[in-house]
């Protein structure tokens, strides 16, 4: 008789738009590579309530999912409707991986470690002294807490929206010396790093977040932008010397650690890198 072949292990992304999404191509390929056959779905859903949010929760697990991603605009309104938060994704007060457990929804923060795990990788040396966050939204609040992690003494917070800047300040503030800046000026002035968490760059926008006369050779310059993968903003530090990070480690990295949270094992990176670089090969041509 024939064996039916194994189930696939369920994964998918709930966010809208995401018909561009790395995310099916990365996991898919950390799941050949670890020998596990998965089916990763985009869960499309523009401007979903929270009771449709609950209601496709509840789906998620009844079909069988082992968990999914969650990004724009749903980071921060799943959060109540999960049941139990790991200390990261608490901080940080947004979830962009959920697994699923015996019936039960547990929320994960992997921009947060991604990020982290990424500067460390493509910015050799990264000191103590001040960084300027440009962004204080989803990704920016992961970005922070991050950088609290890594070390650094001084987190330099500009958004446009300053009351999104000065909360993210206050809910640092027991890790790190953080603040709210009024202006780029004075966050980059004799700053270390500097890192856009804004959507500026992302294409079609091809503007920078702040003006390129406030980035110095010696600064390192990380996006989180990742299409283009050398942004305007990057490639204005380029220009200068400074040393730069893109968004490519950061979206790597993340996958690899939320494949880690679905399957318990964790990932090479090389295929996930793979995937990512053929998705946006592709995008591009
Ligand atoms: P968001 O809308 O939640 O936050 C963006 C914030 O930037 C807002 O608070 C807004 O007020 C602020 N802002 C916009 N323009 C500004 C400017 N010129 N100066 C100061 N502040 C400004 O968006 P998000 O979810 O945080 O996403 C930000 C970017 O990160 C998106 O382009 C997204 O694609 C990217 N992203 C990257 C990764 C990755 O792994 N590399 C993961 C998730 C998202």
């Amino acid at each position: 008789m024939i064996e039916p072949p194994a189930k696939p292990v369920l994964l998918g992304l709930l966010g809208a738009p995401i018909r561009h999404s790395a995310a099916p191509r990365m996991h898919e390929a950390a799941g050949a590579h670890c020998g596990i056959r998965v089916h990763y779905q985009l869960i499309e859903v523009a401007e979903a309530s929270a009771a449709t949010l609950r209601m496709l929760l509840g789906s998620i697990r009844m079909i069988g999912f082992a968990g999914i991603n969650v990004t724009f605009p749903y980071k921060e309104a799943v959060l109540p409707l999960l049941d139990s938060l790991d200390d990261t994704a608490r901080a940080v007060g947004a979830v962009n991986t959920i697994t699923i457990r015996d019936g039960r929804l547990y929320g994960h923060n992997t921009d947060t470690t991604g990020f982290e795990k990424a500067l460390r990788e493509e910015i050799a040396r990264i000191g103590q002294g001040p960084v300027a966050l440009i962004g204080a939204g989803g990704v920016g609040r992961a970005v922070g807490f991050a950088l609290a992690r890594l070390g650094i003494g001084e987190i330099r917070i500009v958004d446009r929206d300053t009351a999104k800047a000065e909360s993210l300040a206050r809910d640092l503030s027991a890790s790190c010396h953080a603040h709210a800046c009024a202006d780029a000026e004075s966050a980059c002035d004799a700053a270390e790093g500097v890192v856009n968490a804004t959507p500026v760059g992302m294409l079609p926008s091809t503007a920078l977040p702040i003006p390129a006369k406030l980035l110095r050779q010696e600064q390192w310059v990380a996006d989180v932008v990742y299409y283009p993968l050398v942004t305007p903003f990057l490639a204005a530090a380029r220009a200068i010397g400074a040393t730069t990070a893109t968004g490519r480690a950061m979206t790597v990295h993340q996958a690899a650690d939320a494949f880690q949270h679905f399957t318990g094992i964790k990932p090479p990176l090389a295929p996930i890198q793979e995937a990512f670089d053929a998705v946006i090969a592709a995008r591009a041509g």
